[in-house]
């Protein structure tokens, strides 16, 4: 039987590793560095390196194991795509970490893995359909039910962050335009910044400046705007019992009180509840995510 769960979460910079009991108590955790610029072969060593570490403190025994990934994997091809590991696109990542590991193992993208963990573990524990929400680099996101994982027969449960918004909008990588990640993402959000002020700040600066001039003042009006609109979209579709944010911009607290109200706006409803919360499990949980989905596999089509 196996009495341990091994999670490892591939990052832009870093792979984060971390080995569970049976009660998903933290008995082990590293990180190194990812390296992708040294190529994907070098980043498939360096998964290997963390793996190793970790049933190396487990003396061998028996386990389960998860990856977390950026992107997608294509549910017909499954190749990976759209991952900001950008050497690892194209590559059927499941199969060559199975090899290179000599282990079987389930995958998923990393905000499937932090929603699951904060369902499981984090703000989420006491709700039966939690909505994760990720506002970083780009905007992601994971539906779980019951514990469980949803993704849908399109594997595209949770991708709220390419719905548009705005088909006038800036062009979003994906091809289409004013996707909600092209306004409330880190890099939306600074881009739309540079397009107004021509001046580099980094979004978590920006949402933390004390005074605002009136350009400032417009692209954050908008920037709350569009975070209403975006997620009383996922609140009148799927009425969760919670959303949980994560990502670098989630420590911004100004989204649970103004953020709330813009939100609350925009749904549906006279006396809107939904809570809006702050993720718990901060950077864990996208590795925890990926442990849990090793033991339990718990991906529903539909
Ligand atoms: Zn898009």
């Amino acid at each position: 039987m196996n009495k341990f769960n091994i999670g490892i979460d591939l990052g832009g910079t870093k792979i984060e590793s971390v080995v569970l009991d049976l009660n998903f108590n933290i008995l082990f955790r590293q990180r190194i560095l990812t390296e992708s610029q040294k190529g994907s072969q070098h980043v498939l060593s360096q998964i290997e390196n963390i793996y190793l570490q970790a049933i190396n403190h487990i003396e061998d025994s028996e386990h389960t194991l998860g990856v977390g990934t950026p992107g997608s994997l294509s549910k017909s091809t499954g190749l990976l795509r759209n991952s900001t590991i950008s050497c690892q696109n194209g590559l059927p990542i499941h199969t060559l970490i199975e090899e290179k590991l000599n282990h079987s193992l389930s995958i998923e993208n990393d905000a499937n893995c932090f929603a699951l963990a904060e369902s499981h573990m984090g703000a989420g524990k006491k709700y039966g359909l939690v909505f994760g929400v990720i506002m970083g680099t780009g905007c992601g996101g994971g539906f779980i039910h019951n514990g469980e994982l949803r993704a849908g027969p399109q594997r595209l449960a949770g991708e709220w962050g390419h719905s548009v918004i705005d088909p006038n909008g800036p062009l979003c990588f994906c091809g289409k335009n004013g996707c909600v990640s092209t306004y409330i993402s880190g890099t939306g959000l600074e881009e739309m910044i540079y397009d107004s002020l021509k001046i580099k700040i980094s979004a978590e600066k920006f949402l933390s400046q004390l005074i605002y001039n009136k350009e400032e003042e417009d692209i954050l009006n908008k920037f709350y705007e569009f975070y209403g609109l975006s997620l009383a979209n996922i609140i009148n579709t799927i009425d969760p019992d919670i959303i949980i944010l994560g990502g670098g911009l989630s420590n911004h607290k100004d989204l649970y009180t103004k953020g709330l109200q813009m939100v609350y706006k925009n749904i549906f409803c006279e006396e809107p509840t939904t809570p809006i919360i702050k993720n718990i499990l901060g950077d864990s949980a996208g590795v925890i995510g990926a442990a849990i989905i090793g033991k339990t596999g718990s991906i529903k089509d539909c």
